[in-house]
């Protein structure tokens, strides 16, 4: 008997990290399971708070507030989920509800009215006793004593249930019609009515079912109205899903004979489903066919009965990517991604959740969709720092996917041309199991040749800042053989910086520590950080001078040189600024793909998963951006986005170039980009590693330290080292507090700790007392982010 719910309040804080325990009242006992949302009275006030139910006790002594109401009739959390925040609390330094929260779609976060809405297959006699002459019903006017009938109703699929948030219905509908041919035959509409005699006609010729949004659009509404109104035809809904149009225009396609090192992959991993398995690490050269592979090892899944996660970088998760897995496992596949809007997003997890999606292909938070028996998951590109959520709650998705693993008994890929270096330092140890693909997939492709050109050698000679006479000479060479090129400029905006010759001023955003953006297309300067607007200036603010100059580059300034040195190609930009509006990146690519454009320009957007057999030159204008950033994993970024980059040439037949420009070509980084030799670039890389203590050799954790007086975040810094030193062991390195890189953001001055160790048993209870002494009243506008192994030391 279910008295006692345990409850996980909607209230992030130190405090309320922890269940607490609600009396059930007799008519909610049916309702109400593991993973519910609640109300419960909260505080002294009874305040009604969302919450979760995690647990159930039998009894207990003291007298406890009750449940006021339970929010769904089917848990939206499962047991594996709410274990699994338990899991992850151990080194995500957030609370359990937003971990519990981030498991969920935003729809179901947010305030809504619940409402009720019987289906055709609901009994007459019922539908009398719960809805009377309604048409629907909030369940807030539900009489309480039907509650127990109308939950069994709506897990039978009789009562549908609607969420209505700030008046948008979650659920889509389609109304279609019947036609009543009995009485639209005999009906005589009369002559003038023009309209509505066509709309006859057409019904009593064309009679079966169709949407009425279709009639509409054929014959006005009016009439439509008419015709629904007389009885002529019936209607009825049917619920939608968002992205059936969008299924629908994909076409099947046939599994690819794999060759023999793809086979061996894929034979490895299937062998261990449903067994404990250690992760594979699937080192592929780009264009060696890991997505081949991973659809082969979904496919060996989905016959076992079981289920599938494949998690993709948000931004390659293009029409391309999509389209793979669709064109072969249809309407089994869920897409997840940040572009959906919140319906959609709502609708796919919906799909997950009834158990028709049995394929989920998403970012970062597909990890926690909602399948069950689930046989593997696959991460591609496991190298991208974006699989790490740099908000709360900082969890990292590879951790999530090792415990979800675990839990089914499923088998974990981790993919990827360059593998960060910790990851194939733990496949060298054998915590890991190493499998490789070495040659590229299509036998007619090869490995593209890389040159690496110096700005330095060049000044002088250069007919436009972003472009060498080599590069230049080579994307002539391409545009008169009718071939494709692939530019790549890591920077967005027309300018970086705005700098006065006389005296050196910088325009700065007045919130942040760093240099406004120039923006061409609005006219405005913007401070990427907190979206401060101002107008370009003219005249230097500091001194009057007129020499105030535009410096570094981007990637529209880049376009416009390109487009007056070669005026008869065709060039499409690709960056965050064209592709803001929804279905402008598809677009953007479609028309390359088709031929539509000779030259695609854009930031490391284009860097990854793009297959154009056209393509034979990839220029990157500048591999320094990222070269110089103050934070240890610059030099492997680099060399991890030049490979990537250096992949996208020659996919096909014909060979493909690759052209890097560079101040730094002596890096290491570049020169082993430029041989393409990721051994050696690992292990060059370990031995600074191994030097400096830094990941593989040692774990992290960054503490970042926020707020507007920065003496007293200076004090506070220093009080949060004294209690670190205090408590932890001597052989943990405890560096800072210094403030960060970029100082201060939206009037907030940052400082970071960096802790470094290897073994450290109280690490754990020291950061959440840290945590808990965040929230004393002394430190009240203090904010602070603890962030296991930091991804970006920004
Ligand atoms: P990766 O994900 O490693 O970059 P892909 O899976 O995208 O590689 O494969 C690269 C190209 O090779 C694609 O055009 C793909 O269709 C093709 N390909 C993959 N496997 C095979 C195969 N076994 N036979 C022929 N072509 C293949
Ligand atoms: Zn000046
Ligand atoms: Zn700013």
């Amino acid at each position: 008997m279910k008295k006692i719910a345990q409850v996980i309040v909607d209230m992030p804080l130190m405090q309320t990290d922890k269940p607490f325990s609600y009396d059930i009242p007799k008519h909610l006992r049916d309702v109400i399971s593991v993973g519910s949302r609640v109300h419960v009275p909260f505080g002294n006030g009874n305040r009604l708070l969302q919450g979760f139910v995690v647990d159930f006790l039998d009894e207990t002594d003291t007298a406890l507030k009750s449940v006021a109401e339970v929010l769904d009739f089917e848990p939206v959390l499962n047991k594996e989920q709410i274990e699994l925040a338990d899991k992850m609390r151990h080194t995500v330094f957030s609370y359990k509800i937003s971990l519990l929260k981030a498991m969920l779609p935003s729809l179901l976060n947010s305030q809504y009215e619940k409402l009720l809405i019987p289906r055709e297959t609901l009994s007459e006699d019922d539908r009398q006793v719960i809805f009377g002459s309604q048409f629907s019903l909030s369940a807030n006017d539900l009489d309480k004593t039907l509650e127990n009938k109308v939950t069994r109703l709506a897990r039978s699929g009789q009562i549908q249930v609607d969420y209505l948030a700030k008046d948008r219905k979650t659920i889509k509908t389609e109304t279609f019609y019947n036609v009543n041919k009995q009485r639209l035959s005999e009906v005589d509409l009369g002559n003038r009515a023009k309209k509505r005699l066509e709309l006859q006609q057409y019904l009593l010729e064309n009679s079966q079912d169709g949407k009425i949004a279709e009639l509409n659009k054929c014959f006005s509404s009016p009439v439509v109205k008419y015709f629904i109104e007389h009885g002529f035809l019936e209607t009825y809904k049917v619920e939608q899903n968002r992205s059936d149009d969008y299924f629908g225009r994909v076409e099947e396609t046939d599994f690819l004979t794999l060759n023999a090192q793809q086979q061996n992959v894929v034979d490895s991993v299937t062998e261990k489903i449903g067994q404990e398995s250690k992760p594979f690490l699937l080192q592929g050269i780009t264009g060696s066919g890991k997505t081949e592979v991973y659809l082969h090892i979904i496919d060996k899944v989905l016959k076992l009965g079981k289920t599938a996660i494949v998690l993709v970088p948000e931004i390659s998760l293009t029409p391309q990517m999509t389209h793979r897995f669709i064109s072969r496992f249809g309407n089994q596949v869920a897409i997840m991604h940040s572009g959906l809007s919140d319906g959609e997003k709502f609708d796919e997890w919906r799909k997950i959740k009834s158990g028709q999606a049995k394929v989920v292909v998403g970012a970062r938070s597909a990890i926690f969709a909602p399948l069950e028996n689930i046989g593997a998951i696959i991460i591609d590109e496991e190298h991208e720092a974006t699989y790490k959520q740099e908000s709360n709650p900082r969890y990292h998705a590879r951790d999530v996917a090792l415990l979800r693993a675990k839990y089914h008994e499923a088998v974990l890929v981790l993919g990827s041309a360059t593998p960060t270096i910790e990851s194939r330092a733990r496949a060298s140890k054998g915590v890991y199991e190493f499998l490789r693909l070495t040659q590229r997939a299509n036998p007619l492709a090869t490995i593209p040749t890389v040159q690496v050109v110096d700005f330095k050698d060049v000044i002088g000679q250069q007919e436009a800042s972003n472009f060498t006479p080599v590069l230049l000479d080579n994307i002539r060479d391409r545009l008169a053989k009718k071939e494709q090129v692939v530019l790549m400029l890591n920077r967005r905006g027309y300018s970086s910086f705005v700098m006065c010759r006389d005296c050196g001023y910088v325009d700065e955003c007045p919130n942040c520590d760093i240099s406004l953006t120039l923006h061409m297309d609005t006219r405005t300067m913007n401070c990427h950080y907190c979206g401060h607007q101002a107008a370009i200036p003219n005249v230097c603010p500091d001194c009057q001078s007129r020499s105030i100059r535009y410096y570094g580059t981007g990637t529209q300034k880049a376009y416009d040189e390109l487009e007056a040195l070669l005026p008869d190609a065709r060039i499409i930009r690709m960056d965050v600024d064209t592709t803001r509006q929804k279905g402008a990146h598809e677009k953007i690519l479609e028309t390359f793909g088709n031929g539509g454009a000779d030259i695609l320009l854009g930031t490391q957007m284009i860097a990854k998963g793009l297959d154009f057999p056209n393509v034979t030159l990839v220029g990157v204008l500048n591999a320094d951006t990222s070269l110089n950033l103050p934070d240890f994993r610059a030099a492997e970024r680099t060399f991890q986005l030049l490979t990537q980059v250096a992949g996208r040439a020659g996919r096909a037949e014909k060979a493909g170039e690759v052209v890097i420009q560079t101040y730094n070509p002596n890096h290491y980084a570049i020169q082993f980009a430029k041989n393409q030799d990721y051994e050696g670039f690992y292990n060059y890389e370990m031995d600074i590693r191994r030097q400096l203590s830094y990941p593989p050799y040692y774990y992290t954790v960054g503490l970042t330290l926020s707020h507007r007086d920065e003496t007293l975040l200076v004090n506070k810094s220093y009080q949060v080292m004294e209690k670190l030193r205090s408590y932890l062991s001597e052989k943990v390195k405890i560096l800072g507090p210094t403030p960060k890189p970029i100082a201060r953001t939206h009037n907030l001055y940052h400082y970071q700790i960096i802790i470094k160790y290897r073994f450290e048993d109280n690490l754990e209870a020291v950061l959440n007392d840290i945590l808990e002494w965040t929230q004393e009243p002394d430190n009240k506008d203090l904010r602070i982010a603890i962030d296991h192994e930091p991804q970006n030391m920004m």
